[in-house]
């Protein structure tokens, strides 16, 4: 049993012109299609084959740089890609009262987000958290996540947004604040709904 790379729901140049069509192509087909290849070559014919991503990601801190590293690279990047649409729109129902509860109000809720995505120094992620206690943002390195046992904020991500320079460099090179805005135009927030009530 392997790893595979999840289809997109969308072609290319979908979210243009939020993200170009090449960085979706290089993305996806060079960087996520990488990581998901190397997890399984740190995979295959070990004591771990057959575990679910998330059994490794909760032991996560025994195992493996590569597990870590490309573990995270598979997994961060199918979600990337489901919270991602053409049509943005915004959260309503109960995503929206626990962003309100959470946060005070959406507008709250970007800024914080926002400032986590931009203040992430060197490569990462910021994240919408659904903990025991609410919605809660943070941010990981590289490519861990809330659900890792290294996390320091850990839950379940519904959100994620990609700060790694591949992410946004070839059309907004060092302007990481301008990806960051335009990221809100193409948020799948029917996607986040559904990762929310699961
Ligand atoms: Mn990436």
């Amino acid at each position: 049993m392997s790893f595979e790379l999840p289809k997109l729901d969308y072609s290319y140049n979908a979210l243009e012109p939020y993200i170009d069509a090449r960085t979706m192509e290089i993305h996806y087909t060079k960087h996520h299609a990488a990581y998901t290849s190397k997890l399984n070559d740190a995979v295959n014919g070990t004591a771990l084959e057959g575990k679910t991503i998330f059994e490794l990601f909760r032991s996560v801190s025994s195992l493996s740089p590569a597990i870590r590293n490309n573990g995270g690279g598979f997994y961060n990047h199918s979600l990337f890609w489901k919270v991602l649409s053409p049509n943005g729109g915004a959260p309503k129902g109960d995503l929206l009262s626990a962003i309100n509860t959470s946060f005070g109000s959406f507008d709250k809720f970007k800024a914080e987000f926002s400032n986590a995505a931009a203040t992430r120094f060197g490569s990462g992620w910021a994240w919408l958290v659904k903990t025991g206690n609410g919605l809660v943002v943070s941010s990981t390195p590289n490519q861990d996540n809330p659900l890792m046992d290294v996390a320091e904020v850990k839950g379940t991500p519904i959100l994620g947004l990609d700060v790694w320079e591949h992410a946004y460099y070839l059309n907004y090179q060092n302007r990481r604040p301008d990806y960051i805005e335009a990221f809100w135009n193409i948020v799948n927030w029917e996607e986040v709904s559904k990762r929310f009530i699961s």
